[in-house]
């Protein structure tokens, strides 16, 4: 067994007080995307403590910075986290309850600035036990379009010098505490808006052969949209195309509408599938509406991309989180629909996120969303660990 894991995880525990209260003041004072400010400014403060140096101003608050191993190695390991809170207004009563009213971290970056915060903690306490450099990214604004992480690699954070690889971490509600979780491949999915204006001619409802009733060439195009997916989507992958609203501007019973409003979301996990549905989807509104002599204005919004995990280097973390966790410690998860936008960063270098547990807690993005707090050590030790032993030359 690889001695630095002991290290590690008696230092994790003697930071972990120190990490709860990191965690509960950012808990308390959420911002928005791109709205970081003060949460940029704290982590600066703890950095300054620590004497390690960085850059701000990246996606305006966001931080970025390096330190080294003092082994031998040119390897470059990056790790990120994200930094911005919801527009939701918490419901817990907790003494660290959010104080900016409607505004929480309600998707656990709070826990994710402060693991890696007490990553860089133990990186540094231990220089002499890894080789190589470490660079860490504090990211603003993943929760909104265009995505931080976008802005970021457009800024040059994965430049002089690339990293070899970067891994990113969030909380996973409903896994145990102490455990992480992690797959192969495809793990998160593109995201991407649709929205379809149908023009039709609005009229008095007992006259529709005057009319062209854009309601009913929008049902049409429903069950269009749901036949493309399930005869045309490939068999073996996941990818949904669920429409969210559909919308009119009459309110009378008796009134043809001229206009037809749906709005959308379209998933999926592969690249290649993502864009020709795109077309699709596109080619099938139009030609809908054009059948029953309606036109239509369609707009796609292009959102995250998939989120592809390195497979070797996804085996390379499974086992080294069991090392560093135990034995039956790390779940292989399957990929999920949601979106993330660490996956502009692996469509750049082979990167990895995963997901930490955080106990039988109520899921993301809720107002009663907490965390089980022994989480924070296990985070900050599992990714201090994952950085010091991928730092080693001829690892992946
Ligand atoms: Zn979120
Ligand atoms: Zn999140």
């Amino acid at each position: 067994m690889d001695s630095r894991i002991g290290i590690i995880k008696n230092y994790a525990s003697t930071i972990q007080s120190q990490l709860i209260e990191l965690r509960r003041d950012f808990h308390a004072h959420p911002e928005l995307s791109f709205h970081e400010a003060a949460t940029s400014l704290k982590i600066q403060a703890v950095l300054r403590q620590l004497g390690i140096s960085f850059t701000t101003g990246w996606c305006k608050h966001g931080i970025v910075g390096e330190i080294q191993g003092e082994l031998s190695s040119n390897r470059l390991v990056a790790l990120r986290a994200d930094m911005d809170a919801l527009p939701i207004h918490e419901k817990n009563e907790c003494s660290y309850k959010s104080t900016h009213e409607g505004v929480m971290h309600a998707c656990g970056h709070d826990v994710h600035m402060t693991c890696l915060l007490g990553s860089l903690m133990i990186l540094n306490q231990f220089k002499s036990l890894w080789g190589g450099k470490v660079k860490f990214i504090f990211q603003p604004a993943e929760e909104k379009l265009p995505g931080g992480a976008s802005i970021l690699i457009e800024e040059g954070v994965l430049n002089q010098p690339m990293p070899d690889l970067i891994i990113g971490q969030h909380v996973q509600p409903g896994m145990e505490v102490g455990k992480i979780g992690i797959g192969p491949g495809a793990f998160m999915a593109s995201c991407d808006e649709i929205y379809i204006k149908i023009i039709g001619k609005g009229g008095h409802a007992a006259q529709a052969h005057l009319c062209i009733d854009p309601i009913v060439i929008a049902a049409q195009l429903v069950l269009a949209f749901q036949s493309f997916m399930n005869r045309e989507k490939p068999a073996n992958q996941a990818s949904v195309l669920s429409l969210g609203t559909i919308e009119t501007n009459s309110e009378a019973t008796n009134i043809i509408p001229d206009e037809v409003k749906l709005s959308g979301t379209f998933r999926a996990l592969d690249e290649n599938w993502r864009w020709l549905a795109h077309k699709r989807i596109k080619e099938i509104a139009v030609s809908i509406c054009k059948a029953f002599n309606a036109t239509c204005e369609i707009d796609i919004q292009i959102g995250y991309p998939c989120l592809i995990n390195h497979p070797d280097l996804t085996e390379s973390l499974i086992q080294l989180g069991e090392e560093y966790l135990g034995d039956m410690k790390v779940e292989r998860l399957g990929a999920r629909l949601t979106s993330e936008d660490f996956a502009y960063y692996s469509q750049v270098i082979p990167a990895v996120f995963y997901r930490l547990g955080v106990g039988q807690v109520p899921g993301v993005h809720r107002a009663d969303f907490d965390i089980d707090e022994k989480a924070l050590e296990h985070g900050a030790g599992t990714m201090a660990y994952f950085a010091m032993s991928l730092n080693t030359n001829g690892v992946l």
